[in-house]
């Protein structure tokens, strides 16, 4: 793919059989990782730009493995979707995050909503919401204290989207659009769907005080967002002045490093409990 007028296809090869055989004993190692409790969930907090306060938290998948250290997501999560593997990973995280809203429950912390990445090839399955049903079951939990964040490239087929869609919705979950902007007819699916958040994607963001097009895609979407009557996050906030902006154009919601990068389950509750 990358070879086109390149100086040679050596350099190719080169990058094949050094990627190839890494990839293939990363997925060995992944394919353990649950049974070895290598994973984890960090919590990045969501903040109410008006008054500060944390009303929830987006679960992140971490990985360390003890042969290749901290795997970033962006490197396992698409191994995990090729290999199916982000089945038994995904029921996992979803699991994880109810365990935690039930432990922060009987510790009387103030009840926030966690947030949980869904992959396309999980969302589509088509027992997806048993998957959420059994956990919530579980554990107990308030189907409006767990969000699913979807990207759009989950929802390219409308009917089966829908119909997902309408079972979450009636089980009570929060559904929310992540990278909002970044995919496909988005205004097409906020018609049709039961949607009740979108989060602005980060590369809108970044640039804001800088860019006027991207201040002025940022503007819209938090337009929309209101008009339509959904909840509005913005992500990858590391600056003040984002934080300005967005409170003068009456964004929600804020997330990133300016408020907190993600946590460890226990320092995330020592800041809901207000003792850092
Ligand atoms: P995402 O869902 O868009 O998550 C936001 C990413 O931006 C996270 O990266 C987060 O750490 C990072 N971030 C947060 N605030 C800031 C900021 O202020 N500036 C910048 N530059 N970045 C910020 P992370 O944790 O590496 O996750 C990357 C992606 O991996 C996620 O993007 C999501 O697509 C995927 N992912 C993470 N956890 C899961 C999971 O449990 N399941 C699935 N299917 N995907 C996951
Ligand atoms: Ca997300
Ligand atoms: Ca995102
Ligand atoms: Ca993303």
């Amino acid at each position: 793919v990358k070879n086109n007028g390149s100086p040679g296809v050596g350099f190719y090869h080169d990058e094949m059989t050094q990627a190839f055989p890494n990839r293939m004993i990363m997925e060995t190692h992944l394919r353990r990782a649950v049974e070895l409790n290598e994973l984890t969930l960090h919590y990045q907090p969501q903040v109410d730009l008006q008054n500060g306060e944390i009303t929830s938290v987006e679960a992140l998948l971490r990985w360390n493995n003890r042969k290749f250290g901290a795997v970033p997501p962006s490197e396992f999560i698409p191994i995990a979707e090729e290999n199916g593997l982000i089945h038994s990973i995904g029921a996992w995280v979803i699991d994880q995050a109810c365990l935690q809203l039930k432990t922060w429950a009987l510790q009387g912390i103030k009840q926030i909503r966690i947030a949980v990445n869904i992959s396309p090839k999980q969302f589509t399955q088509t027992d997806f919401d048993q998957v959420i049903m059994n956990a919530l079951k579980k554990y107990q939990i308030d189907p409006r204290l767990l969000e699913i964040e979807i990207t759009e490239s989950a929802m390219s087929n409308m009917n089966t989207t829908l119909i997902m869609l309408k079972k979450l919705k009636k089980i009570g979950v929060k559904i929310s659009v992540d990278d909002f902007g970044t995919g496909y007819s988005s205004l097409n699916y906020l018609r049709l769907f039961p949607i009740d958040i979108l989060k602005i994607d980060q590369s809108f963001v970044r640039e804001i005080q800088s860019e006027c097009k991207d201040a002025a895609i940022t503007k819209t979407i938090i337009h929309l967002a209101h008009s339509l009557g959904l909840e509005v996050v913005a992500e990858g906030v590391e600056e003040i002045e984002q934080v300005s902006f967005l409170r003068n154009e009456q964004c929600q919601k804020g997330q990133g490093y300016f408020f907190s990068k993600p946590l460890p389950s226990e320092e995330m509750e020592k800041k809901l409990l207000d003792i850092v």
